[in-house]
């Protein structure tokens, strides 16, 4: 998978920062910890790879595997801190972000890579057993209806980051920047007191990106349809899906970045503006807050809430059209 954002590090620190590179959560992750002791970024890197074997969907081991296959299981305390806090967002973000998407994800073929297109009547019943409504939770016991599995897939690297700032808390670290798989981690505050840089991936060529966000400590997650996609007959299929068609999202939105202070916030919410699209994406914004956002559609104009106004500085050779989305607007 390649990089969403790529946190630009300058290098301007007086003593060098630990570093370490993890493959989990299928996708590569760098971690940078400024003056946290030795094996912080060790510490980080056990945490990433147990939260992966209890969540992958795809691992038989994993206990969501074991829920989806079952339809109950007795959980660990991480898989159930995160599906409460995952259904508490669902119910915030109104369906447009719902982490009962597995069947409709899977129906596309974006679990196995064998991509194919469902056919409308398939895709009707699958809508119907994607329903975040379904999930009952009794002490640590989850139980899912028939037919019904979790994909905890948007929110797993938010929650990553949540728990790896209490490692960066415990550790007394100083400052780190951790890019879990395009969710990036910024802590704590340069030595030199700037800010930290953070690129935003250009979509059409995500290795570049089209600007840069200075920031202070929060937790930047991007959704984009060109992470994961295929393409047929001319037409591309984006694994961001809708939860009430079953069916890949084509609203025209390019790429959404979310900060907030929240790992989980960021990242279920990238996904959520990317399913609204620009114009209920601002709706929600105004109405609702605790985030701000960059939003990018394929008429080149760039959404951009007005707490990141100038925090955001567009590269050159890029001549989006910039629309500041005020709160009160
Ligand atoms: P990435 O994983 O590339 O960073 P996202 O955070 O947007 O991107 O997560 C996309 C993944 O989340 C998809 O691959 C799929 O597993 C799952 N997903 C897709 N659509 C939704 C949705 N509307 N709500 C919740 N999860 C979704
Ligand atoms: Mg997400």
């Amino acid at each position: 998978m390649m990089l969403l954002l790529i946190p630009l590090l300058t290098a301007c620190e007086s003593s060098a920062p630990e570093t370490l590179s993890v493959t989990a959560m299928d996708t590569a992750m760098f971690l940078s910890v400024y003056g946290g002791g030795a094996d912080t970024c060790a510490r980080i890197r056990e945490r990433t790879q147990e939260l992966d074997r209890c969540l992958s969907a795809l691992d038989e081991n994993s206990e969501i595997y074991q829920l989806n296959h079952s339809g109950i299981a007795a959980l660990s305390d991480d898989a159930l801190a995160l599906i409460q806090r995952s259904l508490t967002l669902c119910r915030e973000l109104d369906g447009s972000f719902d982490i009962t998407v597995y069947p409709a994800v899977s129906a596309w073929g974006f679990t196995t890579g064998e991509h194919r297109v469902p056919t409308q009547e398939e895709l009707q019943e699958i809508a119907r057993h994607v329903d975040y409504h379904a999930v009952a939770v009794d002490g640590n016991t989850v139980t899912l209806p028939d037919s019904f599995m979790l994909d905890l897939g948007a929110v797993a690297k938010g929650y990553l980051a949540d728990e790896s700032r209490k490692i960066l808390n415990d550790a007394g670290a100083r400052a780190a920047v951790l890019n879990l798989g395009g969710t990036i981690c910024l802590y704590g505050s340069k030595p030199d007191g700037s800010s930290f840089k953070v690129g935003v991936a250009d979509p059409v060529n995500p290795a570049a990106y089209f600007g840069t966000l200075s920031l202070g400590e929060c937790v930047v997650a991007t959704s984009g349809g060109y992470e994961r996609y295929f393409e047929l007959d001319g037409r591309r299929y984006i694994h961001i899906l809708d939860p009430m068609t079953a069916a890949p999202v084509d609203n025209g939105v390019l790429s959404v970045t979310i900060v907030a202070d929240e790992g989980m916030v960021a990242d279920a919410y990238s996904t959520a503006l990317f399913v609204m699209g620009a114009h209920d994406a601002a709706a929600y914004y105004r109405s609702h807050g605790g985030f701000e956002y960059i939003l990018l559609t394929d008429d080149g104009t760039l959404y951009v809430s007005e707490g990141l106004d100038d925090r955001f500085t567009l590269g050159d050779g890029y001549d989006y059209t910039m629309q500041i989305i005020a709160k009160g607007s």
